[in-house]
Protein backbone atom coordinates (compact mmCIF):
# COMPACT_ATOMS: atom_id res chain seq x y z
CA UNK A 1 0.00 0.00 0.00
CA UNK A 2 1.20 3.18 -0.88
CA UNK A 3 0.54 6.66 1.21
CA UNK A 4 -3.04 7.08 0.74
CA UNK A 5 -3.43 10.67 -0.09
CA UNK A 6 -5.17 11.18 -3.15
CA UNK A 7 -6.19 14.04 -5.71
CA UNK A 8 -9.50 12.87 -7.44
CA UNK A 9 -10.22 14.60 -10.58
CA UNK A 10 -14.05 13.97 -12.06
CA UNK A 11 -13.42 14.77 -15.53
CA UNK A 12 -17.47 14.24 -16.10
CA UNK A 13 -17.63 17.35 -13.34
CA UNK A 14 -15.37 19.61 -15.52
CA UNK A 15 -17.29 19.31 -18.51
CA UNK A 16 -20.23 19.59 -16.54
CA UNK A 17 -19.21 22.68 -15.17
CA UNK A 18 -18.51 23.96 -19.01
CA UNK A 19 -21.97 23.00 -19.74
CA UNK A 20 -22.71 25.30 -17.26
CA UNK A 21 -20.60 28.24 -18.92
CA UNK A 22 -22.27 27.81 -21.96
CA UNK A 23 -25.75 28.00 -20.68
CA UNK A 24 -25.29 31.11 -18.84
CA UNK A 25 -23.44 32.87 -21.80
CA UNK A 26 -25.32 31.18 -24.74
CA UNK A 27 -24.34 33.89 -27.09
CA UNK A 28 -20.32 33.78 -26.50
CA UNK A 29 -17.56 31.79 -27.35
CA UNK A 30 -16.05 29.56 -24.64
CA UNK A 31 -12.11 30.45 -23.83
CA UNK A 32 -11.80 27.42 -20.66
CA UNK A 33 -8.37 29.19 -18.67
CA UNK A 34 -6.43 26.33 -17.75
CA UNK A 35 -3.33 28.20 -17.00
CA UNK A 36 -1.86 26.69 -13.75
CA UNK A 37 -1.40 23.45 -14.81
CA UNK A 38 -5.56 23.42 -15.10
CA UNK A 39 -5.74 25.36 -11.97
CA UNK A 40 -3.72 22.16 -10.36
CA UNK A 41 -5.92 19.37 -11.99
CA UNK A 42 -3.71 18.99 -14.87
CA UNK A 43 -3.04 20.29 -17.73
CA UNK A 44 -3.76 18.28 -20.47
CA UNK A 45 -6.05 16.09 -18.31
CA UNK A 46 -8.30 19.01 -18.29
CA UNK A 47 -8.17 20.15 -22.29
CA UNK A 48 -9.45 16.70 -22.91
CA UNK A 49 -12.10 16.74 -20.29
CA UNK A 50 -12.92 20.55 -21.93
CA UNK A 51 -12.34 19.72 -25.56
CA UNK A 52 -16.05 21.20 -26.00
CA UNK A 53 -14.75 24.46 -25.44
CA UNK A 54 -13.90 27.17 -28.16
CA UNK A 55 -10.49 27.57 -27.07
CA UNK A 56 -8.44 27.71 -24.23
CA UNK A 57 -6.35 30.21 -22.36
CA UNK A 58 -2.08 29.23 -21.18
CA UNK A 59 0.46 31.77 -19.77
CA UNK A 60 3.67 30.40 -21.82
CA UNK A 61 4.38 28.80 -25.06
CA UNK A 62 5.37 25.44 -23.07
CA UNK A 63 1.95 24.98 -22.15
CA UNK A 64 0.50 25.69 -25.66
CA UNK A 65 3.00 23.65 -27.43
CA UNK A 66 2.27 20.81 -24.85
CA UNK A 67 -1.63 21.26 -25.96
CA UNK A 68 -0.88 21.49 -29.78
CA UNK A 69 1.61 18.93 -29.17
CA UNK A 70 -1.55 16.51 -27.85
CA UNK A 71 -3.73 17.56 -31.28
CA UNK A 72 -5.57 20.54 -30.23
CA UNK A 73 -6.08 22.80 -33.03
CA UNK A 74 -8.46 25.18 -30.73
CA UNK A 75 -7.23 28.99 -30.44
CA UNK A 76 -4.84 28.80 -27.89
CA UNK A 77 -4.54 32.60 -25.79
CA UNK A 78 -1.30 33.40 -23.97
CA UNK A 79 -2.63 35.47 -21.27
CA UNK A 80 0.80 37.37 -20.69
CA UNK A 81 1.41 38.13 -23.87
CA UNK A 82 5.22 37.05 -25.11
CA UNK A 83 7.69 37.90 -22.72
CA UNK A 84 10.59 38.12 -25.64
CA UNK A 85 11.09 38.90 -29.00
CA UNK A 86 12.56 34.98 -29.15
CA UNK A 87 9.05 33.57 -28.42
CA UNK A 88 7.55 35.55 -31.29
CA UNK A 89 8.35 33.14 -34.52
CA UNK A 90 7.05 29.96 -31.96
CA UNK A 91 4.33 31.64 -31.17
CA UNK A 92 3.36 31.84 -34.98
CA UNK A 93 4.16 28.70 -35.86
CA UNK A 94 2.14 27.39 -33.12
CA UNK A 95 -0.89 29.47 -34.13
CA UNK A 96 -0.79 30.51 -30.75
CA UNK A 97 -3.14 34.17 -30.06
CA UNK A 98 -0.69 36.16 -27.41
CA UNK A 99 -2.35 39.53 -25.77
CA UNK A 100 -0.60 42.66 -26.29
CA UNK A 101 -0.29 44.90 -23.08
CA UNK A 102 2.14 47.04 -23.45
CA UNK A 103 2.79 49.38 -26.44
CA UNK A 104 6.74 48.61 -27.22
CA UNK A 105 5.55 45.08 -28.26
CA UNK A 106 3.89 46.28 -30.76
CA UNK A 107 6.85 48.16 -32.30
CA UNK A 108 8.57 44.18 -31.34
CA UNK A 109 6.20 42.52 -33.97
CA UNK A 110 6.71 44.89 -36.39
CA UNK A 111 10.08 44.27 -36.98
CA UNK A 112 9.59 40.50 -36.76
CA UNK A 113 9.84 38.29 -38.80
CA UNK A 114 6.98 35.66 -38.61
CA UNK A 115 5.88 32.92 -41.04
CA UNK A 116 2.20 34.24 -41.09
CA UNK A 117 0.40 36.51 -39.71
CA UNK A 118 -0.96 36.27 -36.06
CA UNK A 119 -4.20 37.11 -33.95
CA UNK A 120 -3.44 39.20 -31.00
CA UNK A 121 -5.97 40.26 -28.30
CA UNK A 122 -5.07 43.57 -27.08
CA UNK A 123 -5.66 44.17 -23.75
CA UNK A 124 -6.89 47.34 -22.10
CA UNK A 125 -6.13 49.02 -18.58
CA UNK A 126 -10.06 49.59 -17.54
CA UNK A 127 -8.77 50.11 -13.79
CA UNK A 128 -6.98 46.76 -12.43
CA UNK A 129 -3.93 48.45 -13.07
CA UNK A 130 -2.03 45.24 -13.73
CA UNK A 131 -1.70 44.99 -17.53
CA UNK A 132 -2.69 46.54 -20.46
CA UNK A 133 -3.02 50.02 -22.23
CA UNK A 134 -4.58 53.22 -20.99
CA UNK A 135 -7.90 53.90 -22.74
CA UNK A 136 -6.13 56.82 -24.12
CA UNK A 137 -4.00 55.10 -26.06
CA UNK A 138 -5.86 52.57 -27.53
CA UNK A 139 -7.13 54.33 -30.51
CA UNK A 140 -3.74 55.30 -31.80
CA UNK A 141 -2.26 51.86 -31.07
CA UNK A 142 -5.10 50.26 -32.69
CA UNK A 143 -4.45 51.64 -36.03
CA UNK A 144 -0.81 50.97 -35.76
CA UNK A 145 -1.63 47.39 -34.87
CA UNK A 146 -4.02 47.26 -38.09
CA UNK A 147 -0.97 48.72 -39.94
CA UNK A 148 1.36 45.93 -39.27
CA UNK A 149 1.80 42.77 -41.00
CA UNK A 150 2.44 40.57 -38.99
CA UNK A 151 -0.99 40.97 -36.90
CA UNK A 152 -4.51 39.45 -38.37
CA UNK A 153 -7.48 39.25 -36.38
CA UNK A 154 -7.78 41.57 -33.57
CA UNK A 155 -9.80 41.06 -29.87
CA UNK A 156 -10.25 43.77 -27.87
CA UNK A 157 -9.87 42.55 -24.09
CA UNK A 158 -9.65 44.12 -20.18
CA UNK A 159 -9.89 42.24 -16.94
CA UNK A 160 -12.43 43.25 -14.01
CA UNK A 161 -10.94 43.40 -10.90
CA UNK A 162 -14.45 43.47 -8.68
CA UNK A 163 -16.43 41.24 -10.46
CA UNK A 164 -16.98 38.89 -7.65
CA UNK A 165 -17.71 42.23 -5.19
CA UNK A 166 -21.70 43.00 -5.41
CA UNK A 167 -20.66 46.50 -4.13
CA UNK A 168 -18.20 47.35 -6.43
CA UNK A 169 -19.22 45.28 -9.60
CA UNK A 170 -18.23 46.06 -13.54
CA UNK A 171 -20.10 48.99 -14.23
CA UNK A 172 -17.42 51.25 -14.27
CA UNK A 173 -14.89 49.10 -15.90
CA UNK A 174 -17.52 48.18 -18.62
CA UNK A 175 -17.86 52.22 -19.12
CA UNK A 176 -14.11 52.70 -19.42
CA UNK A 177 -13.82 49.98 -21.72
CA UNK A 178 -16.56 50.59 -23.83
CA UNK A 179 -15.84 53.64 -24.38
CA UNK A 180 -11.73 52.84 -25.27
CA UNK A 181 -13.75 50.12 -27.77
CA UNK A 182 -14.74 52.50 -29.96
CA UNK A 183 -17.04 51.78 -32.97
CA UNK A 184 -17.80 48.28 -31.62
CA UNK A 185 -16.72 46.31 -34.47
CA UNK A 186 -14.06 44.50 -33.19
CA UNK A 187 -14.56 40.96 -30.94
CA UNK A 188 -14.56 41.79 -27.76
CA UNK A 189 -13.55 39.25 -24.71
CA UNK A 190 -14.11 40.63 -20.86
CA UNK A 191 -15.37 38.49 -18.56
CA UNK A 192 -13.90 35.84 -15.79
CA UNK A 193 -16.20 33.38 -14.22
CA UNK A 194 -17.63 36.10 -11.90
CA UNK A 195 -18.74 38.08 -14.45
CA UNK A 196 -19.65 35.22 -16.60
CA UNK A 197 -22.14 34.43 -13.96
CA UNK A 198 -23.47 37.89 -12.78
CA UNK A 199 -23.37 40.47 -15.65
CA UNK A 200 -24.60 39.36 -19.01
CA UNK A 201 -23.83 42.86 -20.38
CA UNK A 202 -20.11 41.35 -19.83
CA UNK A 203 -20.47 38.46 -22.04
CA UNK A 204 -19.13 39.45 -25.46
CA UNK A 205 -17.44 37.35 -28.42
CA UNK A 206 -15.79 35.35 -25.82
CA UNK A 207 -16.00 34.66 -22.25
CA UNK A 208 -13.29 33.27 -20.20
CA UNK A 209 -14.24 31.33 -17.24
CA UNK A 210 -11.67 29.99 -15.09
CA UNK A 211 -12.55 28.87 -11.16
CA UNK A 212 -16.21 27.53 -12.44
CA UNK A 213 -14.78 25.26 -14.80
CA UNK A 214 -13.07 23.46 -11.59
CA UNK A 215 -16.56 23.13 -9.56
CA UNK A 216 -15.65 26.56 -7.54
CA UNK A 217 -17.59 29.36 -6.88
CA UNK A 218 -15.94 32.67 -7.10
CA UNK A 219 -17.98 34.75 -4.76
CA UNK A 220 -17.12 34.62 -0.83
CA UNK A 221 -20.99 33.94 -0.03
CA UNK A 222 -21.99 31.22 -2.82
CA UNK A 223 -20.05 27.43 -3.03
CA UNK A 224 -19.86 26.13 -6.73
CA UNK A 225 -23.04 24.10 -5.56
CA UNK A 226 -25.29 26.61 -4.76
CA UNK A 227 -24.61 27.84 -8.99
CA UNK A 228 -25.12 24.08 -10.22
CA UNK A 229 -21.42 23.87 -10.51
CA UNK A 230 -19.60 20.09 -9.51
CA UNK A 231 -15.98 20.19 -7.76
CA UNK A 232 -13.99 18.59 -10.20
CA UNK A 233 -10.98 17.93 -7.60
CA UNK A 234 -11.88 16.17 -4.23
CA UNK A 235 -8.76 15.37 -2.30
CA UNK A 236 -8.73 12.45 -0.03
CA UNK A 237 -6.27 10.34 2.51
CA UNK A 238 -6.88 8.34 5.41
CA UNK A 239 -5.94 7.62 9.36
CA UNK A 240 -2.50 6.87 9.59
CA UNK A 241 -3.13 7.09 13.54
CA UNK A 242 -5.57 6.92 16.09
CA UNK A 243 -4.94 8.34 19.89
CA UNK A 244 -6.95 8.66 23.02
CA UNK A 245 -5.29 11.84 24.57
CA UNK A 246 -6.26 13.28 28.44
CA UNK A 247 -7.92 17.11 29.10
CA UNK A 248 -4.46 19.52 29.38
CA UNK A 249 -2.39 17.07 26.30
CA UNK A 250 -1.62 19.07 23.38
CA UNK A 251 -1.30 18.28 19.52
CA UNK A 252 1.05 19.26 17.30
CA UNK A 253 3.68 21.87 16.67
CA UNK A 254 3.62 24.57 18.74
CA UNK A 255 1.30 23.07 21.36
CA UNK A 256 -1.03 25.13 19.78
CA UNK A 257 -4.37 23.02 20.52
CA UNK A 258 -5.00 21.75 24.14
CA UNK A 259 -7.30 19.56 24.77
CA UNK A 260 -10.34 20.65 27.22
CA UNK A 261 -11.00 16.93 27.81
CA UNK A 262 -9.79 13.76 27.39
CA UNK A 263 -10.86 12.81 23.47
CA UNK A 264 -10.18 10.94 21.00
CA UNK A 265 -7.86 12.33 17.69
CA UNK A 266 -6.63 10.94 14.42
CA UNK A 267 -3.74 11.32 12.65
CA UNK A 268 -4.45 12.21 8.68
CA UNK A 269 -1.86 11.46 5.86
CA UNK A 270 -1.77 15.09 4.00
CA UNK A 271 0.13 18.16 5.43
CA UNK A 272 1.12 21.53 3.80
CA UNK A 273 4.00 20.01 1.54
CA UNK A 274 0.98 18.37 -0.19
CA UNK A 275 -0.63 21.79 -0.82
CA UNK A 276 -3.30 21.49 2.06
CA UNK A 277 -2.76 25.43 3.95
CA UNK A 278 -0.75 25.03 6.54
CA UNK A 279 -2.92 28.80 7.77
CA UNK A 280 -5.92 26.69 8.05
CA UNK A 281 -6.16 26.63 11.97
CA UNK A 282 -8.40 24.30 14.37
CA UNK A 283 -11.45 23.95 13.78
CA UNK A 284 -10.73 23.69 9.82
CA UNK A 285 -13.45 21.33 8.34
CA UNK A 286 -12.75 17.90 7.17
CA UNK A 287 -15.17 14.50 6.77
CA UNK A 288 -13.86 11.69 8.49
CA UNK A 289 -15.86 8.65 7.30
CA UNK A 290 -18.06 11.30 5.51
CA UNK A 291 -18.84 12.79 8.98
CA UNK A 292 -18.09 16.52 9.23
CA UNK A 293 -15.46 17.03 12.01
CA UNK A 294 -12.27 19.77 12.56
CA UNK A 295 -8.62 20.05 12.42
CA UNK A 296 -6.95 20.13 15.42
CA UNK A 297 -3.48 22.37 15.98
CA UNK A 298 -1.00 23.53 13.42
CA UNK A 299 -0.94 21.67 10.12
CA UNK A 300 2.37 19.80 10.19
CA UNK A 301 4.46 19.10 6.33
CA UNK A 302 3.14 16.52 5.64
CA UNK A 303 0.66 15.19 8.44
CA UNK A 304 -2.18 17.03 10.55
CA UNK A 305 -4.57 16.15 13.40
CA UNK A 306 -8.43 15.99 13.91
CA UNK A 307 -11.02 15.50 16.36
CA UNK A 308 -12.77 12.21 16.50
CA UNK A 309 -14.89 13.32 19.14
CA UNK A 310 -18.13 13.24 16.08
CA UNK A 311 -17.05 10.00 14.50
CA UNK A 312 -16.73 7.46 17.26
CA UNK A 313 -16.20 4.40 14.74
CA UNK A 314 -13.40 5.94 13.41
CA UNK A 315 -10.19 3.65 13.03
CA UNK A 316 -6.68 3.49 11.30
CA UNK A 317 -7.29 3.88 7.82
CA UNK A 318 -10.68 5.56 7.57
CA UNK A 319 -11.47 7.70 5.01
CA UNK A 320 -10.66 11.26 5.24
CA UNK A 321 -11.89 13.82 2.71
CA UNK A 322 -9.69 17.57 2.49
CA UNK A 323 -11.88 18.97 0.31
CA UNK A 324 -14.13 18.27 -2.80
CA UNK A 325 -17.08 15.89 -3.19
CA UNK A 326 -19.20 16.79 0.33
CA UNK A 327 -16.96 19.28 1.52
CA UNK A 328 -16.72 22.48 -0.33
CA UNK A 329 -12.72 23.61 -1.13
CA UNK A 330 -14.48 26.98 0.10
CA UNK A 331 -15.14 26.42 3.42
CA UNK A 332 -11.75 24.94 4.03
CA UNK A 333 -10.38 28.03 2.28
CA UNK A 334 -12.30 30.18 4.49
CA UNK A 335 -10.93 28.63 7.48
CA UNK A 336 -7.05 29.43 6.20
CA UNK A 337 -8.04 33.12 4.87
CA UNK A 338 -7.85 32.21 1.58
CA UNK A 339 -9.36 31.24 -1.61
CA UNK A 340 -10.13 27.97 -3.25
CA UNK A 341 -8.31 29.24 -6.15
CA UNK A 342 -5.01 29.32 -3.85
CA UNK A 343 -5.51 25.75 -2.38
CA UNK A 344 -6.54 24.37 -5.95
CA UNK A 345 -3.52 25.39 -7.85
CA UNK A 346 -1.00 24.37 -4.98
CA UNK A 347 -1.86 20.98 -5.39
CA UNK A 348 2.05 20.02 -4.83
CA UNK A 349 3.40 17.27 -7.75
CA UNK A 350 4.09 14.64 -4.99
CA UNK A 351 0.07 13.45 -4.96
CA UNK A 352 -0.62 10.93 -6.68
CA UNK A 353 -3.84 12.01 -9.16
CA UNK A 354 -6.37 9.14 -10.37
CA UNK A 355 -9.17 10.46 -13.10
CA UNK A 356 -12.59 8.78 -12.28
C1 LIG B 1 -7.23 33.47 -14.94
C2 LIG B 1 -7.94 34.44 -15.81
C3 LIG B 1 -9.29 34.30 -16.08
C4 LIG B 1 -10.18 33.29 -15.38
O1 LIG B 1 -10.56 33.84 -14.14
P1 LIG B 1 -11.52 33.05 -13.12
O2 LIG B 1 -11.73 34.01 -12.02
O3 LIG B 1 -10.76 31.84 -12.68
O4 LIG B 1 -12.74 32.72 -13.88
C5 LIG B 1 -9.86 35.16 -16.99
N1 LIG B 1 -9.11 36.13 -17.59
C6 LIG B 1 -7.81 36.32 -17.32
C7 LIG B 1 -7.06 37.40 -17.99
C8 LIG B 1 -7.18 35.49 -16.41
O5 LIG B 1 -5.88 35.69 -16.14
Amino acid sequence: MSRPLIARIDLAALAHNLGVAKAAAPHSRVLAAIKANGYGHGLTRVARALRAADGFAVLSVEEAAQLRGEGYTHPIVLLEGFFHPDELPEIAHLRLRPVIHREDQVATLARTHLEHRIDVLLKIDTGMHRLGLRPARVAEVLATLRATPQVGGITLMTHFACADDPAIGVAAQLAVFREAAGDGKLPITLANSAALLRYPETHGDWVRPGIMLYGVSPFANQTGADLGLLPVMTLESRLIAVQRIRKGEAVGYGATFVAERDMSIGTVACGYADGYPRHAGTGTPILVEGQLTRTLGRVSMDMLSVDLGPVPNAHVGSPVTLWGANLPAEHVAASAGTIAYELLTALAPRVRVEET
